[in-house]
């Protein structure tokens, strides 16, 4: 069986849902089609949870409205009779309306609840839709609630054991079922709330879903032929890689690729199922596959992560005291801020994080330890390949390419297949291009 994800471009319109069909029904033998909100409705499901928990209910209303009329615009459409287009429509004024039920003084104590289940019906109506328009189209396939599969733990991971196990007996229960279509990213929580898998979660529900079935093959359909060797965005001349590394692509993931969710590596490297990153709009170039490959050495792609803040904690008593780096690190624990790089030196360390929701808090707490000076709008250039061998020269080509940028942040040696750089975000796009141009030879063909 395969695993078969859309991202919201993918569905963000009648042209590229049917688009989306017409991959699948070429893809042949049995598969399980995940697919995210068509694009921008979870951002926009957003907007309406925050002015319903503001108690901003008439804004709330005209954001609603608005919505409501672009689904009813793909509705008319993607249909072409008269039974599917009214059977839609009915759907969508449904969906519509709960999330207008919401919009009352009521709703406001208890928003975080209610976000969840309002930001669940993006990819409730995507799946839907997209169902109905399999079956006018005469396809068979039968549609998954995610919510009798897909669950988290308390510490908000995937419940691989539960999810293996539902999933396995649906599967069994409709063994002739040749196209399963369900939705990403939403989940129960383990007592049994809509929750979902934070955003961009959709890619970690196909692999999920991948690493439950055993499938043979998870492909991840986006708007762009793969993983890039550098950000397409700000460097010209870019170009998927054919094959990386599942390390090679988390730490991609992680630091700044946005083709795909950082965490939705995990389950699929586990069970080594490869991974392969397609583009809905070129669906005859290749694009990336992600497995178990051995890695060429040197740099092999490059990606940049902005948003990140720097702290440097410079100790009290000059020399490293031992106790200084646990003192430090325990701080981050208790907020549950997630530290990114390190790096230290003798008398102080430098930590950056992307999450600065408890910032005030752990800075006034690692006042206790230190001086603390906060640097923010900087960000992270990772670059991803085989450092390992101790290769001459892979080092001397980036640091050479970056004579004219000041860098904040080097770290080196954490794991074979990472180099990181901090620079301010103001130099990051000058050194994605110095980079390309010094680190790769080929780049500029
Ligand atoms: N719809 C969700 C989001 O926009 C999940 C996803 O698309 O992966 O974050
Ligand atoms: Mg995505």
């Amino acid at each position: 069986m395969k695993v078969l994800k859309f991202g919201g471009t993918s569905v963000g319109s009648p042209k590229s849902i049917k688009e989306v069909a017409s991959i699948v029904s070429n893809i042949e033998g049995p598969k399980i089609v995940v697919l995210s909100a068509m694009s921008q409705t979870t951002n926009v499901l957003h907007q309406i949870t925050d002015h319903i928990g503001n108690g901003a209910f008439d804004e709330a209303k005209e954001v609603i409205a608005m919505l409501i009329a672009r689904y009813k615009d793909v509705v008319e459409n993607l249909f072409e009779s008269k039974e599917y287009t009214q059977q839609a429509s009915a759907f969508v004024e449904e969906r519509f309306d709960f999330i207008g039920s919401y919009a009352h003084e009521g709703s406001v104590d208890v928003i975080a609840a209610i976000e969840r289940i309002i930001v669940a019906q993006g990819e409730i109506l995507s799946t839907n839709l997209f169902t109905m328009y399999m079956n006018e189209i005469k396809s068979d396939v039968q549609l998954l609630s995610a919510f009798d599969f897909m669950r988290i733990d308390p510490k908000g991971e995937p419940d691989a054991a539960y999810i293996t196990e539902s999933l396995g007996e649906i599967i069994k229960a409709n063994a002739t079922t040749e196209l399963f279509v369900t939705q990403g990213y939403i989940c129960l929580s383990h007592d049994g709330e809509i929750d979902n898998l934070k955003r961009g979660g959709s890619d970690y529900s196909a692999s999920l879903i991948g690493a439950a079935i055993a499938a043979e093959e998870i492909q991840i359909w986006t708007d762009i032929d793969g993983m890039h060797n550098n950000d397409p965005r700000y460097v010209d001349h870019t170009f998927s890689l054919k094959e990386i590394s599942f390390d090679e692509a988390a730490e991609l993931a992680y630091f700044g690729a946005k083709i795909l969710h950082p965490q939705s590596v995990i389950p699929a490297k586990e069970k080594n199922i490869p991974v392969l990153l397609k583009d809905t709009f070129h669906p005859n170039s290749a694009g990336t596959i992600i497995k178990n490959c051995k890695v060429p050495n040197g740099v092999r792609a490059i990606a940049a992560k902005d948003g990140i803040t720097v702290l440097k904690i410079k100790s009290y008593r000059m020399l490293m005291a031992y106790g200084f780096l646990k003192n430090i690190f325990e701080v981050f624990e208790k907020y549950k801020t997630a530290i990114d790089m390190v790096t230290t030196s003798e008398v102080a360390v430098s930590i950056t994080i992307d999450d600065t929701s408890s910032l005030e808090d752990i800075t006034r707490e690692l006042e206790s330890i230190g001086s603390v000076e906060v640097d923010t709008e900087q960000s992270i250039i990772c670059l991803a390949g085989d450092f390992s061998h101790q290769q001459r020269g892979a080092s001397t080509a980036i640091f050479d390419s970056l004579t004219n940028i000041p860098i904040r942040m080097i770290s080196y040696g954490g794991s074979n297949y990472n180099v990181s750089l901090v620079v301010n975000t103001e130099h990051k796009i000058e050194a994605l291009r110095a980079l390309n141009k010094g680190v790769f030879k080929t780049a500029s063909v």
